[in-house]
């Protein structure tokens, strides 16, 4: 960078669709609750920087464009410019739909990571409600930080103990607190949204009641967290609902016929389906153990490697492999995890993928890479026991031996049954937490009528 203005192009390797991804996370479980808003009677208005289609005629889209120019040099600058700039559009959207509307807005629902949106919703005379798109858990490990009750950084061997929680080796935390000189901004980021979070009306968290009811319950007592998920769309969740198979938005478009013919034509639980989500990129070492390991399983695979990814993929592997498995860029996650060939899922453990994988029953092989993805791997292996997590070797790989063991062992080995019944258990938990009367309906409920009777 010494000198590179002064360069006539600053060409760069990736694609814009890439760069966005980071809000495939974000928005979709945002635009799912507005839907369920929607469907119980409240008029919603979605503001997004992102073109996008409503996915219902009782929520409105507005989108905030960056006006032509507005440059930012990192992290905390663009986050500085991106306050200034929305606070001034949302307080105008606002006042808009207070003199145009006749259903003036009640309620301002913000990104979790966009804590100063609290500050206008007060400002314009409205409830404020926070959205945690993350687990609670982690969520809460982020408070503790924020409370000073956890101080960082940590030892090399430090375990940690904080209330209501298990107790959490340093490879058990998310990637920003176990190693804080890492992503130094984004762990400001994910702290700060406990900056106001007391002044909040409503804190909505993206989970269920019964999987994480012990650090719920423990700061339920203190602060309005309110369950609303898991936010999949019904028909996921309940076979005999037809009519609500809009997802959000896809950032990639999938390969969405291929992969389900593909699947018809396997046998019930016989695919090992792998994704590592829409931003983790594998080295090209543990690209080769994992492809090596999905080889030596002798099991049927359905791959996606984003096609950022995809020049790691060793030569010829597609093709010895293609009896076995079938390789996309991108497939539709939920449908996959839905179809009875689906026998284990190996994932990255991002919160939404581990969210919609118990919602759908599947056994989890558990590979962590970052951010919150330790802590959901720890749950998901140790507190839920809906799967296993890969052990790594001395220099952070995961082995090919490795990778085919864990194969084995959640398909067929001893503790299969077991986790496959626990499976079960979450996805008929999950399933009533949505359903009328159950925990995330009722708050969902209660948040509705206090909106209609004020
Ligand atoms: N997803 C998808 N198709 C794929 C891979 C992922 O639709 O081939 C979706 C998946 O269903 C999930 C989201 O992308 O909703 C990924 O979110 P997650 O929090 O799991 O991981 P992230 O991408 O944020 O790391």
């Amino acid at each position: 960078f010494s000198n590179f203005e002064e360069a006539n192009w600053v060409f760069c390797n990736t694609y814009d669709e890439l760069e966005d991804e980071v809000m495939q996370g974000h928005i979709n479980p945002m635009l799912q609750f507005a839907k369920r808003l929607a469907s119980k009677g409240l008029k919603v208005t979605f503001l997004t920087t992102k073109p996008m289609q409503s996915p219902s005629t009782s929520i409105s889209i507005q989108i905030i464009e960056f006006p032509e120019g507005e440059q930012a040099n990192g992290t905390e600058e663009f986050a500085h410019l991106f306050k200034t700039l929305v606070s001034e559009r949302l307080t105008n959207l606002i006042d808009r739909l207070n003199s145009s509307s006749s259903d003036p807005p009640k309620a301002l629902v913000y990104d979790s990571f966009l804590p100063w949106a609290l500050d206008v919703a007060k400002q314009c005379g409205l409830h404020g409600a926070s959205f945690f798109t993350q687990s609670w858990s982690n969520s809460s490990i982020y408070y503790h930080l924020n409370q000073g009750t956890l101080k960082v950084p940590l030892e090399e061997n430090a375990v940690v103990s904080l209330p209501s929680m298990p107790v959490l080796g340093i490879n058990d935390l998310p990637s920003f607190v176990s190693d804080t000189g890492s992503y130094p901004s984004l762990l400001k980021m994910v702290v700060d949204r406990f900056s106001n979070f007391q002044e909040a009306d409503w804190l909505f968290c993206n989970t269920f009641k019964e999987l994480e009811h012990e650090v719920i319950n423990c700061m339920a007592s203190k602060w309005p967290i309110k369950t609303v998920g898991p936010t999949i769309p019904s028909m996921y969740l309940d076979k005999r609902i037809k009519d609500d198979n809009d997802y959000g938005l896809h950032l990639f478009k999938p390969d969405s016929e291929l992969c389900i013919k593909w699947l018809d034509s396997k046998e019930t639980d016989s695919v090992v389906y792998v994704s590592f989500g829409s931003l983790a990129g594998l080295t090209e070492e543990q690209m080769l153990e994992l492809s090596l390991g999905l080889k030596r399983s002798n099991r049927y695979f359905l791959w996606v490697v984003r096609e950022a990814e995809q020049s790691k993929i060793p030569s010829n592997f597609i093709e010895e492999t293609s009896e076995k498995g079938l390789v996309v860029s991108w497939c539709p996650q939920l449908d996959v995890l839905a179809h009875r060939a689906v026998g284990c899922f190996m994932t990255h453990c991002g919160w939404n993928s581990t969210l919609e994988a118990l919602s759908l029953g599947v056994p989890m092989i558990a590979m962590p890479q970052w951010t919150d993805q330790p802590t959901n791997a720890k749950f998901v292996a140790d507190v839920w026991q809906g799967g296993i997590r890969v052990s790594k070797d001395e220099k952070g790989v995961v082995t090919k031996e490795e990778v085919e063991w864990c194969i084995r062992e959640i398909m067929e080995g001893e503790r299969s049954l077991e986790i496959r019944k626990n499976s079960e258990k979450w996805k008929n938990l999950a399933k009533e937490a949505v359903d009328e009367g159950g925990s995330s309906d009722k708050n969902i409920e209660e948040f509705v009528a206090k909106l209609l009777c004020n």
